[in-house]
């Protein structure tokens, strides 16, 4: 690897923990922004609260001054009752103290509703009151904790830019510029190359350049992202190497229409064989290819049922593998599977074994017999 590319990786490594940081820097603020707007409306709800305790003391002092109000006008009236001349005028009288007393009692009840009423304005006084206590102790730590942390980040953040700096030194200018130019717009300045493509922007490389980047005797560029290239052959050869990056197998579906098995121990040959089985009108068929010649051993069998009734000692112990070919493009291999059916076959037996021993839930298929399927193909 050229030493330019050692040192613009190490330079990305510096230029992204850089970018980290500031943009953790940049998150603090926000987050108590957040907490502080939670906190604004916690205080107004706490206002609308004591303002209503506020009106309803006032109604209340109103009711009260009402109520005496009339208590007076009565005795008033009674005094006057003493001196009427007629029947008439001393039914006007008692009349009104009669409507008096009937608007004292209704103030009573507005006073009694108020008093039944003020327990609950307490309690969402006391509530707000609580909470607000509680934010305004965790925007304090809130604010502490981004103080602290903004301060160890700024510590970093020198650190890195320094380092930086002083690797930015160690690499061509020209390069570097253009690596700063890309690192602006993408993010990223420089891309490992694998299976031919470039890892950044998934785009595959012409051959030529592809060379290019595996000798590394000069720096080459993407031409779909603009990032420098280069290639490591050990993260290569660890993609390649059975186990380590394998990508997970397709598992086939247990009710497919289709199933391909293979078994080590067919017949009395006790030859490796790989079974297709098909189900199609009700009827399940069965054919055996050998599996490293495809020739095909024995007839097609037709049974009735579906496969998994129809040849249950050909599922049991076998494993199941992925494969699906039309009935009519089976007809068409005849006697003999082509080669390209029993690579994929094979790639997939291994990956199934590789399973196998990783995890314990890829086992072969068990001997008791599953459940009835219905109506499978
Ligand atoms: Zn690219």
């Amino acid at each position: 690897m050229l030493p330019d590319i050692e040192n613009l990786l190490r330079l990305q490594v510096a230029d992204k923990e850089i970018r980290r940081l500031q943009d953790e820097i940049a998150e603090f603020p926000k987050r108590i922004a957040v907490i502080e707007q939670k906190l604004a409306g916690t205080k107004a709800q706490l206002d609308k609260a004591q303002t209503a305790v506020k009106a309803d003391e006032a109604a209340r002092r109103k009711y009260d001054t009402a109520i005496s109000d009339l208590r007076g006008k009565i005795s008033k009236y009674r005094d006057q009752s003493l001196d009427v001349k007629t029947n008439d005028q001393y039914k006007a009288l008692l009349h009104e103290i009669q409507f008096a007393e009937k608007e004292i009692g209704a103030n009573e009840d507005k006073i009694l509703e108020l008093m039944l009423n003020a327990d609950v304005r307490d309690k969402e006084v006391k509530a707000a009151q609580a909470e607000l206590k509680a934010e305004t102790a965790e925007i304090e730590k809130e604010k502490e904790d981004a103080r602290r942390r903004t301060a160890e980040d700024e510590k970093l953040l020198a650190e890195q830019r320094a380092k930086r700096d002083q690797m930015r030194g160690g690499v061509n200018e020209d390069l570097l510029r253009h690596y700063e130019r890309v690192s602006k717009f993408r993010g990223s300045g420089i891309s490992e190359v694998r299976e031919h493509k470039c890892m950044a922007c998934q785009v595959m490389l012409r051959p030529q350049t592809y060379n290019d980047v595996r000798t590394g005797t000069n720096t080459v560029v993407c031409d779909s992202c603009q990032r420098i290239l280069y290639f490591n052959p050990a993260d290569e050869l660890k993609e390649q190497l059975p186990g380590l990056h394998r990508p997970r197998r397709h598992h086939p579906k247990i009710d497919a229409p289709q199933a391909w098995y293979f078994r080590d121990n067919y017949g009395p040959d006790a030859a490796e064989v790989y079974i297709a089985l098909t189900n199609s009108a009700g009827q399940a068929s069965r054919r055996i290819y050998e599996m490293h010649t495809g020739r095909q051993i024995g007839d097609i069998i037709i049974r009735e049922g579906n496969y998994r009734q129809a040849f249950p000692e050909d599922i049991t112990g076998a494993i199941r593998l992925n494969g699906d070919w039309s009935e009519e493009e089976l007809d068409t291999w005849g006697t003999e599977a082509p080669m390209v059916v029993l690579d994929s076959l094979l790639a997939d037996l291994e990956s199934a074994r590789h399973e196998m021993k990783t995890r314990a839930s890829a086992a072969p298929e068990p001997s008791s017999t599953p459940p009835p399927q219905q109506a499978a193909g």
